[in-house]
């Protein structure tokens, strides 16, 4: 008999999502346990969240001691937490990065971003790149590049433009001075960890520049030192005037930030938009102790290393079997295309007790925690060979 758990999501949980059959109980560190006490590495960080590790004890102590003290102070009051971890985030961010607003969702900045672009720049045409995944609201839906999500939800926004990723001309055809903005993640991740030529985000900045356009990055997934540097942007070289990031920088809470310069921030009327949860103490509390942990413990280093690592290890790996078609990556984002569909694969590495994602139907992304050691690098490699070989 299916357990209970299971039992119950799949009659009543709405479904939006391809189950993996395992109910995941507790974590500890870069592992996951399911209901039977079975352990699973975990190189998908449940997608690119638990940047730091399940169950980090000093995230657990911050979130409990906050949690004693207030979980919820709506944004139109002061609140200790938003202050301390805006103070942070200001170490972190360009200087020109210095207005934050917090919310909940990776698409809710998104969403953010884009009416923020509008209303700035009185402009309404956004130029997206195709491949791109932004979120599924609307707005955000419809910047994605990619049609098999847009299916069977028209009519889209308006006045959004999709031009190649990493093809300067193509945007260069479609670039005039009635575009709002630009956007774009840094780094394709969604879609396969597409990385951009050395001088493509320069350049579509400079060309943002000439046209009054904003450029807006996406950092959602590869910002928050998962390339080893706090914004991939910076990477190379290029601030952008919008910025958006979630995923791991909540450390498992519900937390989502954009950045914006001055100068934006002085053109938008207030009430520009609104939540009830963004900012939140707790959300707050839980953003802040992440990046104290991940800077205090200097673990933008054991990115590199252990990304450079696993890729080198990987390109072994492909050395030594036809399956791998190739692989690719930037700090702990890193994606495995195979020939064949991974789904197989997928299933046998989680029987095998490794956890990772794909990337459409032929690619394995992993997004390893922060905190992984060489063995834990080793124990992915391992497995995943005597799953390919
Ligand atoms: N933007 C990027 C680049 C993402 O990778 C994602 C999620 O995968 C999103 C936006 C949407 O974030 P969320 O699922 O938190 O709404």
């Amino acid at each position: 008999m299916m357990p209970i758990t299971q039992n119950i999501e799949n009659n009543h949980i709405i479904p939006l999502y391809k189950k993996r059959d395992i109910t995941l109980v507790r974590g500890e560190g870069v592992y996951v346990y399911d209901e039977n006490g079975k352990k699973y590495l975990d190189f998908s960080s449940q997608f690119g969240v638990a940047a730091i590790g399940h169950n980090n004890s000093e995230l657990n102590k911050a979130i409990a001691s906050q949690a004693d003290q207030i979980i919820s102070v709506h944004n139109s009051f002061y609140c200790e937490p938003r202050a301390h971890l805006t103070e942070k985030l200001l170490e972190l961010l360009p200087n020109e990065l210095s207005q934050i607003s917090y919310f909940s969702t990776g698409t809710e900045c998104v969403e953010v971003a884009l009416k923020f672009a509008r209303v700035a720049t009185g402009r309404s045409k956004i130029i997206s790149t195709k491949g791109s995944y932004h979120g599924r609201t609307m707005g955000a839906l419809t910047a994605t590049g990619q049609p098999k999500y847009q299916k069977g939800f028209s009519p889209l926004v308006p006045d959004f433009i999709h031009v190649p990723f990493n093809n300067l001309s193509a945007l260069e055809d479609e670039m005039s001075d009635e575009i709002a903005a630009v956007i774009l993640e840094p780094i394709q991740a969604e879609s396969g960890v597409r990385m951009p030529d050395a001088d493509y985000l320069k350049n579509v900045k400079k060309l943002c520049q000439k046209h009054g356009a904003l450029l807006i990055c996406d950092e959602v997934q590869v910002g928050t030192f998962r390339t080893g540097a706090f914004l991939a942007t910076g990477q190379y070289n290029v601030v952008p005037d919008i910025v958006c990031l979630s995923k791991a920088i909540g450390g498992g809470m519900p937390l989502g930030v954009v950045a914006i310069t001055q100068e934006i921030a002085e053109r938008l009327p207030k009430g520009a938009h609104g939540t009830t949860f963004g900012g939140n103490a707790i959300c707050c509390t839980a953003g802040l102790t992440t990046l104290n942990y991940i800077t205090d413990n200097q673990l933008n280093k054991n990115i590199s290393e252990m990304g450079e690592y696993l890729l080198n290890r990987l390109k072994e790996l492909q050395q030594k079997t036809t399956h791998i078609r190739e692989v690719r990556g930037n700090g702990l984002i890193i994606a495995i295309e195979f020939k064949e569909k991974v789904g197989k694969i997928m299933k046998e590495l989680q029987e095998g007790g490794v956890l990772v994602i794909s990337s459409g139907s032929t690619i394995l992304r992993i997004l390893p925690p922060y905190i992984i050691t060489k063995e834990n690098c080793d124990e992915f490699l391992d497995v995943l060979e005597e799953v390919i070989i």
